[in-house]
């Protein structure tokens, strides 16, 4: 009987940091920001979510200011991206929810994280590495896909394939394995077209879905 070798989470995650650096403690933002930017940034581009958080941090800089902020107006502010009415009526809430039972700051713990409006797991562990340089894996659709093609997991749902990463993957990885992803997902192992000539995970991956 054979016996099963391990996925190589090293190799992977080494060729991965070669292919798109590490940049997150650079990039390192307060657990503030990063909650109410993970918050703008569901079902969001990038670029559009950068730029929107930027004109609620110019006219609201503050989580006292946000709080106190007419609901309206910031809607008005974010009104390019999706969900914004209830955006905007979500992270006025987390401010006040904020200010109410944790003294202006945000929570580190997972429980208490998910009690704040439209936080989910994603967003939770968004905080927790991206805010509090936490060991957690924010299970986004790069991480989904990219773990099930590499054969890491099988998973339907972003949240099952967060619940088997925390099982296997040496934590040593998680810090960096989001940043890591999401930058492959969108330059290499895109979702329709990977580019698997030209990706140093290639040696390492079973491909999994992936058609020749
Ligand atoms: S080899 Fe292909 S499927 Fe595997 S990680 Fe690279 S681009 Fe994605």
């Amino acid at each position: 009987m054979g016996v099963a070798v391990p996925p190589e989470y090293t190799p992977v995650m080494e060729a991965l940091r070669q292919m798109h650096g590490v940049t997150m403690l650079e990039r390192r933002s307060s657990p503030y920001d990063v909650l109410i930017a993970t918050i703008l940034s569901q079902r969001t581009r990038d670029e559009t979510t950068e730029r929107v958080f930027r004109d609620v941090k110019a006219r609201w800089p503050d989580v006292t200011s946000l709080a106190a902020a007419d609901e309206d107006e910031v809607d008005a502010v974010i009104h390019s991206i999706g969900f914004h009415r209830q955006k905007a009526r979500a992270i006025i809430a987390t401010a006040k929810q904020l200010e109410e039972r944790h003294d202006g700051q945000v929570p580190s713990s997972m429980d208490e994280l998910l009690e704040l409006p439209m936080v989910g797991r994603k967003t939770a562990n968004c905080v927790l590495v991206y805010g509090f340089a936490e060991p957690a894996i924010p299970v986004d659709t790069h991480v989904h896909r990219i773990s099930n093609r590499l054969g890491w997991v099988e998973t339907r749902t972003p949240e099952a394939t967060e619940r088997v990463l925390v099982e296997l993957l040496p934590r040593e990885h998680w810090l960096e394995i989001n940043q890591l992803m999401v930058s492959h997902g969108k330059t290499v192992c895109q979702p329709q077209r990977p580019r698997c000539g030209q990706c140093g995970v290639a040696p390492y991956c079973a491909r999994a879905g992936v058609a020749e």
